[in-house]
């Protein structure tokens, strides 16, 4: 896959290096391989403001949205637009390889000590790397690869269940056109299946579709279903197709006809699916909603064989196990001395005993000392001390553990952030506030720093003079004022019990 550039180091060597955000390395890759041809590089002010104003680049070209790089005041330092050795900056994957040199021809403050940067990109390195790197082809070699006439594109964004399934048969049938099969795996799906997963799934109903051509392509969301609409039609134009399958009523630009195929129904008299006014409503059999399909891979449940092909239906319970089998993180946060460390250590042992469960505790203090070391108490240090045990929470989820965390986490943002984490990998995340009021924790005063605070001796004490924000999203909130800690313990295990994390059989008697 090397259409890639090799530049001499000393062309390389002095130009400042950038890793874009997530997002920006998708754009930066369908830039590369000629997805969003005529566009070769991220937009300048002169092409932002014409898309905004009539929707065409700068030189006429339609075009439905804005593809731009925005880097650190830093980084825009060591550009001199004046000066064509001084213009390049190299941008870099998350783990810091070379990816791509762009050229900058326009640089402008945006917000805050951040910049809009602007200008051609081409490839260097030896092409990009992840997961089914031999499904990410780009455009010209499929494009050289499909039969004349009509191509009808699917934006497979979700796995293929029956009734999609049956809707593309249909639409292939009445187009008379080949299939090809788009799957974006820039990020996780809108249900949360992570891109390879979505993949698999994919492959696993190839048997249940007619031939098709099947690529990855690294398409990111940008959270307006519009933009995104017009954008993968923009793409998969680029990729040769003619018609694009869509579920939604969307209009398309840049001379794409849309097929809005009307719903379909399943007729259990004779086990076909067919168009919705072709039956009797009462013998409607409609695709499940994503809320049912994930409820019944959240119990454990086999996704029913009238709606999922067994293959698909195979690789969505591997994707996500049932909760008792899939990674968690219980996030305990409170005032120090509220009780999240001994309810914490309570809730392990219980978990210990049973043997369902690998179990990593993460406490407050011991994190300050393994993982933390060094940190102090500032905003900036309780935000790094916080997001890295989330970071490692989500990792112990990832591998299918239970991981038990008990930092004061007085912050909002911080704490979001390590639910987002959790996410990520796949995994849940309960969030426990023990709310023991400031004056039971005062009281309590078990590592006296209550008093030390109130001595003047220490300053940043969450509660005393720095502030807890109380959580808005808590799944529990246990005040342990007057309740012992056996019975804290058991409340937890039962709310994990209830929402499927943990067997039944772990209440303690
Ligand atoms: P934190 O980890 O929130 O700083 P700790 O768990 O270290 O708090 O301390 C909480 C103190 O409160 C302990 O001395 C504990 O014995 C006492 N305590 C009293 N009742 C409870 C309860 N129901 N749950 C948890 N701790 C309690």
């Amino acid at each position: 896959m090397s259409n890639g550039w090799v530049l001499p180091d000393e062309l390389l060597r002095d130009a400042p290096a950038y890793t874009p955000r997530p997002y920006e390395l998708a754009d930066l890759e369908l830039l590369l391989s000629g997805a969003y041809a005529p566009l070769s590089g991220f937009m300048g002010r002169a092409d932002l403001a014409s898309v905004a104003r009539r929707g065409r680049l700068a030189d006429a070209t339609p075009w439905p949205v804005p593809v731009t790089l925005q880097v650190p005041a830093e980084v825009v330092g060591g550009i001199d637009l004046n000066n064509p050795m001084e213009r390049r900056l190299i941008l870099t994957d998350p783990e810091g390889a070379p990816t791509a040199l762009l050229e900058a021809t326009d640089v402008w403050p945006t917000q805050q000590r951040w910049y809009g940067v602007g200008g051609p990109v081409r490839r260097i390195g030896d092409g990009g790397r992840g997961p089914f790197q031999r499904l990410r082809r780009p455009p010209a070699e499929i494009r050289a690869l499909l039969p004349p006439g009509r191509v009808l594109g699917v934006i497979a964004d979700r796995p293929l269940h029956r009734p999609q399934l049956a809707q593309i048969a249909h639409a292939v049938r009445t187009l008379a056109a080949h299939l090809l099969i788009l799957i974006p795996v820039a990020e996780n799906s809108r249900d949360g299946l992570p891109p390879e997963a979505l993949v698999r799934s994919i492959f696993g109903a190839r048997d249940r579709m007619p031939p098709a051509t099947i690529v990855a392509v690294p398409m990111a969301r940008r959270g307006d279903e519009i933009w995104d609409a017009l954008l993968r039609a923009r793409v998969a134009r680029a990729y040769g197709v003619t018609h694009v399958l869509s579920t939604t009523e969307l209009v398309t630009g840049g001379g794409l006809r849309m097929l809005v195929p009307r719903e379909l129904a399943y007729d259990n008299r004779d086990g076909q699916w067919r168009w919705q006014e072709d039956i009797p409503p009462r013998n409607r059999r409609q695709a499940l909603a994503q809320e049912e399909i994930d409820d019944l891979l959240d119990r454990g449940f086999p996704l029913p064989e009238w709606h999922t092909p067994p293959a698909v239906a195979r690789e969505l319970s591997r994707a996500r196990p049932p909760r008792r089998h899939r990674g968690l993180v219980v996030f305990f946060t409170g005032l120090s001395g509220s009780g999240k460390s001994t309810i914490a250590r309570g809730l392990a042992d219980a978990l210990r005993e049973s043997g369902d469960r690998t179990v990593t505790l993460l406490d407050g203090d011991v994190v300050r000392r393994e993982l933390s070391a060094g940190l102090g108490f500032s905003k900036a240090d309780r935000d790094t001390n916080v997001r890295r045990i989330g970071w490692v929470a989500a990792e112990v989820a990832r591998h299918r553990g239970l991981a038990i965390c008990c930092p004061i986490a007085p912050y909002a943002r911080a704490r979001a952030a390590a639910r987002e984490m959790a996410q990520a990998a796949g995994a849940g995340f309960v969030l426990i506030h023990v709310a023991t009021p400031l004056s039971v924790c005062e009281q309590r005063d078990r590592k006296g720093l209550y008093a030390r605070a109130r001595a003047g001796q220490l300053t940043g004490m969450t509660g005393i003079d720095d502030p807890y924000e109380e959580p808005t999203d808590a799944d529990l909130v246990l005040d342990t004022s007057d309740v012992t800690v056996e019975e804290c313990v058991r409340t937890v295990l039962a709310h994990l019990t209830e929402h499927g994390w943990v067997e039944p059989r772990l209440q303690p008697v």
